[in-house]
């Protein structure tokens, strides 16, 4: 009997779930039920970012606690689960989960030697929660949202990237990292062969207002979101003490397979993975990309409403 570790990824709760949500976790259901009947020994897991910058903005754009905002949002795709009647077995919010913040505490102590401190300035889509280079862009505007990027500038903990263009190389072309379908692989490599740029992986604390994980030793800037976001995929499995799911599902010789669409592949198969490698951790065994669903010839999104 193998083990398979099988996640979904965890939206923003910056808005009610669509109709891509339920894409993904009926993808990941019907994996996880196949492996099942094959008589694999399954954990099906998904979840919610409470943490992200965009519930922050969404949630005083509607006048609500952030709070308050947040919990309606994530109790929406929880609920989501039972309509679709998912297989679910566990499911992670990262504000409310008690595993998820010491969890996240200890990952950013185990890559220490990859975190330092500096000046940055960049465009940066709040959508996406990222810095863009001028060359990313379209026509000067974010490419999932087609919106004007900010101009930001400030102090920042930055993550030693650069380090592992070979080691991501080697397992991703060897399979080790498997990533379908092949394209998304090819597209990863040739991304990596590019080169390689550290991250930001923390912001200033006023910037998030407060809200989010402080970063260990720097109370005046919290993690980066796909840092703690990342981060879900061990912090659900008792990794803060090593616990018995964890040794089980991340540490054992069995599957850990990822499933996210197209536009956050690179956060899982090449920041992830630097991430698990700096921090002694195995990597995922394989990681699943969808595309989105189109309405109209555009991406069905929470921000872009469809008519
Ligand atoms: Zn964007």
């Amino acid at each position: 009997m193998t083990a398979a570790y099988i996640t979904t990824t965890i939206p923003y709760v910056n808005a009610r779930p669509h109709i891509g949500h339920a894409l993904e976790l009926v993808q990941a259901d019907v994996l996880a039920r196949y492996r099942r009947v094959r008589g694999d020994d399954v954990r099906f897991q998904s979840g919610t970012d409470d943490n992200s910058l965009k519930n922050v903005l969404a949630a005083e754009a509607a006048g609500v606690g952030v709070r308050e905002f947040v919990d309606r949002n994530a109790r929406a795709f929880l609920a989501l689960g039972g309509a679709l009647s998912l297989s679910v077995d566990d499911f992670i919010r990262t504000s409310h989960d008690p595993r998820h913040r010491p969890g996240v505490e200890r990952f950013w102590r185990a890559c220490a030697d990859d975190l330092y401190q500096k000046r940055y300035e960049g465009l940066y889509c709040t959508g996406c929660e990222q810095f863009y280079t001028p060359a990313e862009l379209r026509d000067g505007r974010c490419p999932e949202h087609d919106t004007e990027p900010q101009q930001v500038s400030e102090e920042n903990w930055f993550f030693r990237l650069s380090r592992y263009a070979g080691p991501l190389r080697e397992a991703i072309s060897t399979g080790r990292l498997r990533i379908e379908p092949a394209g998304r692989r090819n597209e990863v490599l040739a991304f990596i062969d590019a080169g390689l740029a550290d991250f930001s992986v923390s912001r200033p604390a006023t910037r998030a207002d407060g809200w989010g994980i402080p970063v260990p030793g720097d109370p005046g800037q919290v993690i980066y979101v796909w840092f703690d976001a990342l981060c879900n995929y061990v912090t659900a499995l008792d990794y803060p003490d090593e616990g018995e799911a964890f040794r089980r599902w991340w540490l054992g010789d069995g599957d850990r397979i990822h499933l996210l669409g197209k536009g956050v592949l690179r956060f899982h198969a090449v920041y992830w993975p630097a991430m698990l490698l700096s921090s002694g951790l195995p990597l995922p065994t394989a990681v699943f990309v969808h595309d989105y669903l189109t309405a109209g010839g555009r991406k069905i999104s929470k921000s872009a409403a469809v008519r």
